[in-house]
């Protein structure tokens, strides 16, 4: 049995190093934070091979006492904390003392400092943790500080570096999050010589964010500000075009340091829910600012993560603020022509999505309630435009006449299809669900296009609606207040309906019964895996209940692990609004177009169907101009 032993400090060094510094971007974020916790207002950074040969960071901070520069390599050495009750109220990036121990433990450094009141400074190396002796050094007041070979005395972990231009994305990153961080910094990064990004002080957060990501990026976010008790959050968040794969572009700051954390990128997330494709991420710059007392940052190696002393207060003091934002807005998604004719290569970020131009395929698999064979309908109503001269009447004329034709046609095959969907009590447009009302439709120029879109003159533009989305989008909104006021209206049936199930799938339904329930689905055990379905909501109209019930349960059963009750309900809710709304390939009326049409005008969030995707296109009346060459 091998005896104990104390490590000797260079081991101990190294294991620290080893939690500390990953990659060259850690040595550059430790470095970047000791210049502002120095109150530097200018840093500039050199690396050279992604950080493997060189790191240089130079500032214009406090700098360091000569006497103090030997001292400032030594672990837990530091001139930021003085007791433990400290650690609790931190107003500094770094604390611990421990990363140019670190970082002189695995690599050959120089430090030369001159506080701004000495006439000149003086300089000391440390290289695997040796130390030189001090020495003089007449360099301008600031620290520059040079760290070369890194791991050059670890030679497994050097062999782990990757290319240059993979650290060298790691630095930007870290470069970016302080340079955002700090929106007062004067900042340059420089690779090889080359100038990388170089941020003037006068750069504000927005123009910053322009200069790192773009100024499309820019141009599509919605300031924020919010207050509650002594919490502040602002900063701006994305327009949901502004959606990636990843939470990568979910920049969250806390008092003046970037964080990582699961809980508030949840509450972001969910404050866009509906308005995003599941699995597709918002985009976000919030800045948090709580008394110090109120978070513990001592508790993650590189200080990345965070632990809020009220984290629930939090979630919703986040998802409030981002979710109050977004309604402020109209959302409704833009194509801008222009800019993607004129540049070919600019992929559209859209077009591999399904359900932009045309419906899902599984949608259409699943349509339950779809009505193959019904006539085509087309509908043109409103008067034809001929208040304009010249070229234009011309053109309007042609319309006109065409106009003519289709609404002749659509009086004979909308009546048709009236009869039909009251035959079948297909379509949940007419009843209850969905009050017609009558002496819109004149008013309302309107087309329907495929069975599935309505293309509608608005004062804006040219406004192209996908029928089944923003139908389920209504739909869902009316479901909610009526649950949420107790008005939902449920159809009891006089003879339930037996649905024959597996035994576990017939345990979940029973489970969820109370969630089932407030959505009007009436379940009752029957015994042997099968279950009674005894009432379900009323919006349903004539659809076959037992059908909508079944996806439910499909829904339910396909779950690992059941989310929270408010989302089992908003999954469900959404399942429901999905069954009940009409479909793609579904023909509509004059009036059920002028219905539809005008509750999206009363409602106030119809931008995007409960499943994130947008339910209506616009074509500005300034792009289509300007595509045809008219302005
Ligand atoms: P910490 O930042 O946690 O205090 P470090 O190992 O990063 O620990 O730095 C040790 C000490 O060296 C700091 O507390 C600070 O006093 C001094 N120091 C490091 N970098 C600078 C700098 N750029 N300007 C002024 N002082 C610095
Ligand atoms: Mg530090």
């Amino acid at each position: 049995m091998p005896r104990i032993q104390q490590l000797p400090p260079l081991v101990i060094t190294k294991i620290a190093a080893g939690e500390v510094i990953e990659r060259p971007a850690s040595v550059v974020k430790e470095l970047l934070e000791n210049s502002v916790d120095a109150g530097a207002s200018r840093i500039d950074v050199d690396i050279e091979q992604g950080g493997a040969e060189l790191i240089r960071v130079v500032d214009n901070g406090c700098g360091i006492q000569p006497d103090d520069l030997s001292l400032a390599f030594a672990s837990h050495a530091t001139s930021k904390l003085a007791t433990a009750d400290d650690l609790f109220r931190i107003g500094t990036l770094g604390f611990r003392g421990e990363a140019l121990a670190s970082i002189g433990g695995i690599a050959e450094v120089t430090l030369q400092a001159r506080p701004h009141d000495l006439v000149s400074g003086a300089e000391i190396t440390c290289a695997g943790g040796q130390l030189s002796p001090v020495h003089d050094w007449n360099g301008a007041p600031g620290t520059r500080i040079e760290v070369r070979h890194l791991f050059y005395n670890t030679p497994v972990r050097r062999k782990f570096l990757r290319a240059p231009g993979t650290e060298m994305g790691h630095i930007s990153e870290i470069f970016t999050r302080l340079a955002l961080a700090r929106p007062t910094l004067h900042l340059t990064l420089r690779h090889n010589s080359k100038v990388v990004y170089e941020v003037p002080d006068r750069a504000g957060l927005l123009d910053r964010i322009g200069l790192f990501f773009g100024p499309e990026l820019r141009d599509q976010l919605y300031p924020l500000e919010r207050s509650q008790g002594p919490a502040r959050l602002y900063g701006f968040i994305g327009d949901p075009a502004c959606e990636r794969g990843n939470a990568k572009m979910q920049y969250l700051f806390l008092n003046g340091r970037w964080i990582r954390d699961r809980s508030l990128g949840h509450a972001l997330q969910e404050a866009y829910r509906g308005l995003l494709m599941t699995g597709r991420y918002a985009t976000a710059f919030l800045f948090l600012e709580l008394p110090p007392d109120q978070v513990d940052v001592n508790v993650h190696p590189t200080k990345a993560e965070v632990r809020f002393r009220d984290g629930h207060a939090l979630y919703s003091f986040v998802f409030g603020s981002v979710r109050e934002r977004l309604r402020q807005e109209n959302l409704t998604a833009r194509l801008h022509p222009t800019s993607t004719l004129a540049d070919p290569h600019v992929q559209q970020p859209h077009s591999a999505e399904p359900g932009w131009f045309q419906p899902r395929a599984e949608e259409s698999a699943n349509s339950l309630f779809s009505q193959p064979g019904l006539p085509p309908v087309t509908f043109l109503s409103g008067p034809p435009n001929n208040q304009e001269s010249g070229v234009r009447s011309q053109e309007s004329g042609v319309r006109r006449q065409e106009s003519g034709v289709r609404s002749q046609e659509s009086g004979v095959r909308g009546q048709e299809s009236e009869d039909r969907s009251r035959e079948s009590g297909g379509l949940a447009l007419a009843a209850d669900s969905f009050p017609l009302t009558p002496g819109l439709a004149p008013g309302i120029k309107a087309i329907q296009l495929y069975d599935a879109y309505l293309v509608l003159e608005t004062p804006e533009g040219m406004l192209v609606i996908d029928q089944h989305a923003l139908h389920e989008r209504i739909l869902f909104d009316q479901l909610k207040k009526r649950i949420r006021e107790g008005t939902l209206e449920t159809q009891r049936l006089l003879i339930p309906e037996p649905v024959e199930l597996t035994a576990e799938q017939a345990a979940r339904v029973l489970e969820q019964r109370g969630p089932l329930a407030e959505l009007g689905l009436g379940v009752e055990d029957f015994g042997g895996g099968t279950v009674l379905l005894t009432s379900y909501p009323a919006i349903l109209g004539k659809r076959a209940p037992v059908a909508a019930f079944q996806c439910v349960v499909d829904f339910l059963s396909a779950k690992d692990r059941l989310p929270t009750r408010e989302q089992l309900l908003n999954d469900l809710l959404s399942l429901m609004a999905c069954h009940a709304a009409v479909r793609a390939g579904d023909p509509l009326t004059p009036e059920e177009i002028a219905a539809l049409v005008a509750l999206r005008e009363l409602a106030d969030d119809t931008h995007h169907c409960p499943h994130g995707r947008p339910t209506a296109l616009l074509f500005s009346r300034h792009d289509l101009d300007k595509q045809f060459r008219r302005i």
